[in-house]
């Protein structure tokens, strides 16, 4: 006779948790704990208040059939089949000079630089799963707005010679994402403590209640909404990660980027313009301070060790419930507006996610390198002399 497993297994021993740990599982949970406000589907004039609603000033259609389409990352061979198609293709309008000062000194290389800066929240929005029908959450990408906003930039930078239409478009696109992906986080970061205040018997719907005050600014933050200051500066340092790399075409023009970010936040609107004082590590503290609102105890951060949380934990990239290439991401604009886009950014999600283009730029990457080479070769000849 066959011996049955001498181990029983955990779900025998009641071991394991009944409620999974995928999204629709948490949704239905959010929505039986009334966490969760019922929203519009966001087909038609919505109201102010719910997200994007701003961002939209109502009236506007959008989930037409041709004009919402989700961003879905590329498999390995159409990743091929796009590097094979642009692997002559050069960008063009920049200088290689310009790109090396862009690398060997931003700040100066991008002073002249005058630029009408847009909120990213004029271009994208992100609706959070607390607003069901959950079909509805995640990352909406304006077309037009992204189109006509590049189109100033563009404009405006010509003569620096720092950025074709393609790579400023995708530094844009990098830059906007990464901004509304910031929204995900503290919606997670807010639905983590919620579920850790059921399991205490006490529930409360902190993400609905944070939304709200954040609105009628309650917490008389000199930042406020502090959300958007952060939102701007987690952007700001994803940027920052990218140009972390070997010196490059694509260091180059993130670094010239960032420089000219930061010098035109302060043309934005409260809140956002006070980006600055989280870049870096100041991140750290003002997402302290973040917790420090979302649990409305926002001097809590001087006696407990927030800022440990907000440092180790959350909301960090990796606290995220969904991962920025797996967000819902919606492109929204008309079949004309989405093609023109489509020209200047073959592979949304990989461009929003890890700033990949697929062009040849190994021109500048040389040339960069040299100049970079020859820098380093001067420092050392001028140390010899000296000692
Ligand atoms: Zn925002």
């Amino acid at each position: 006779m066959k011996r049955q497993a001498v181990n029983p297994t955990l779900g025998e021993l009641g071991l394991l948790p009944r409620i999974d740990a995928d999204m629709s599982s948490l949704f239905a949970w959010l929505e039986g704990a009334k966490l969760t406000r019922q929203a519009q589907v966001l087909d038609h004039e919505i109201e102010s208040d719910l997200p994007g609603g701003r961002a939209l000033a109502g009236g506007f259609a959008f989930a037409q059939s041709t004009g919402r389409r989700q961003a879905q990352p590329l498999r390995t061979d159409e990743l091929k089949e796009l590097k094979e198609k642009f692997k002559d293709y050069v960008p063009q309008g920049l200088t290689k000079e310009a790109l090396w000062s862009a690398a060997s000194e931003p700040r100066s290389a991008v002073r002249a630089l005058s630029w009408e800066k847009l909120p990213a929240d004029a271009m994208a929005f992100y609706r959070p799963f607390h607003f069901p029908p959950f079909d509805q959450w995640g990352i909406y990408l304006l077309v037009q707005p992204l189109l006509r906003y590049h189109h100033d930039l563009m404009t405006q930078s010509h003569a620096s010679g720092l950025f074709s239409p393609e790579t400023l478009m995708h530094l844009v696109l990098f830059e906007v994402f990464n901004h509304e992906f910031f929204h995900h986080l503290v919606e997670s970061t807010a639905t983590t403590l919620e579920i850790i205040l059921a399991t205490q018997g006490d529930p409360q719907p902190l993400y609905l209640r944070h939304r709200q005050a954040q609105r009628l600014n309650e917490f008389k933050h000199p930042h406020a909404p502090l959300e958007e200051a952060l939102a701007n500066a987690y952007a700001y340092n994803a940027l920052g990660f990218i140009s972390r790399v070997k010196l490059g075409f694509k260091t180059a023009s993130v670094k010239a980027y960032q420089r000219a970010v930061a010098n035109h936040w302060k043309v934005e609107p409260a809140g956002y313009c006070d980006a600055g004082h989280y870049a870096g590590s100041g991140y750290v503290d003002g997402a302290a301070a973040l917790l420090g609102e979302l649990l409305s105890q926002p001097d809590q951060m001087n006696k407990v060790p927030l800022a440990s949380i907000a440092k180790n934990v959350m909301p960090s990239g990796f606290s995220a419930f969904v991962a920025k290439p797996d967000i819902p991401t919606w492109l929204v604009g008309s079949p004309e507006e989405l093609k023109l886009f489509e020209t200047l950014v073959p592979a949304p999600n990989e461009a929003y996610t890890q700033l990949f283009w697929p062009y040849n730029t190994s021109l500048y990457d040389q040339f960069l390198q040299a100049k970079q080479a020859e820098e380093k070769a001067k420092r050392a000849a001028a140390k010899t002399r000296s000692s």
